[in-house]
């Protein structure tokens, strides 16, 4: 890699600048009223590598809704819960579909083609909210320990708007209960899903939360196992395959990593053995996709080389 901890901390800077007007070309989500309220101009960019630096830029320590990202920790803690059993409920394949379609889950009798989708993430908060007295409560202390810091908390405006405007991801949680592939109450299952949702973070927040993912699933700050090494590399494969909705292929085709978005404009992806890339800004195109989250990512991939293809 031709970056060294300064001049990179200097290209991430010109990054912004470069891609300073971009976000114009993106529009904010605003099917959850509250994510409309956010600047459209925020951006920001961190690297943290597994050998312990970070290098960030723009708003880089500044909290965003971290929406469907809040998906891997969610599948990670239900792995460690349930184990195998999970993918008796839940498929490994892409969708091929919008986030929140739900055409094929009533022709899959019910069973989510992905846990990274809604249909999938909701079964995954099924697994949680049946197996925790306080799943919500769990799922904040996991992302807390993950990032090392007890003060990241839920955006409750955010949460009720959730609330307020998710019939469709109820659609999807009543239809998989007619299949019997939801245990508990629906309305314990969407506060679940949309209390994860609705957690704010950093793009170091997040960088830091998931180093595990590139590292076999241990944290390389203190050794401590997060997931087993085989269920690491299950995540990462469904990240490869799913995590950029529907523009999954061509991420794939064209960056080459694990990585997850959220229709707050974040996007993480995992460099295997290196460390994480975390951007952020808040515009999305029609996939869901942060415009200027991709572009910072790709060029940050090509310019490091990090492509595991
Ligand atoms: N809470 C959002 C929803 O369920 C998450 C969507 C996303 O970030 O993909 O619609």
């Amino acid at each position: 890699m031709k970056y060294n901890q300064s001049n990179l901390q200097a290209r991430m800077n010109e990054l912004l600048i470069e891609q300073s007007q971009h976000y114009l070309q993106g529009a904010v989500a605003d099917y959850i009223p509250a994510l409309a309220k956010v600047l459209p101009s925020s951006m920001g960019v961190c690297i943290s590598t597994l050998d312990g630096n970070v290098v960030g830029a723009g708003n880089y320590q500044q909290r965003f809704s971290i929406q469907s990202i809040s998906k891997i920790f969610g599948l990670v803690m239900a792995m460690n819960r349930v184990g195998d059993s999970l993918w008796k409920r839940v498929n490994m394949e892409p969708s091929g579909q919008p986030f929140n379609s739900i055409i094929q889950l009533e022709w899959e009798k019910g069973i989510p083609r992905n846990p990274v989708i809604n249909a999938g993430a909701l079964l995954v908060s099924d697994v949680l909210a049946s197996h925790y007295s306080s799943s919500k409560l769990a799922f904040l202390n996991f992302v807390r320990s993950l990032a090392g810091d007890e003060n990241i908390h839920v955006n409750m405006d955010v949460y009720q708007s959730e609330l307020a405007h998710g019939n469709r991801n109820a659609a999807l949680a009543y239809l998989m209960k007619c299949f019997d592939n939801i245990d508990a109450d629906i309305p314990e299952v969407l506060s679940h899903y949309f209390t994860q949702c609705s957690v704010e973070m950093t793009c170091q927040q997040l960088t830091q939360s998931l180093l595990f993912l590139a590292n076999k699933g241990i944290s390389p700050s203190d050794n401590r196992v997060i997931l087993s090494r085989k269920d690491a590399h299950r995540v990462n494969a469904i990240l490869s395959t799913s995590g950029m909705y529907d523009q999954s292929g061509e991420f794939a085709f064209s960056v080459g990593l694990p990585a997850k978005s959220g229709v707050g404009g974040g996007i993480v992806a995992i460099v295997p053995n290196y460390g994480v890339i975390c951007a952020w800004s808040p515009p999305l195109n029609n996939f869901g996709n942060s415009v200027v989250g991709m572009q910072l990512i790709s060029k940050l991939a090509e310019e490091l080389g990090l492509s595991i293809f």
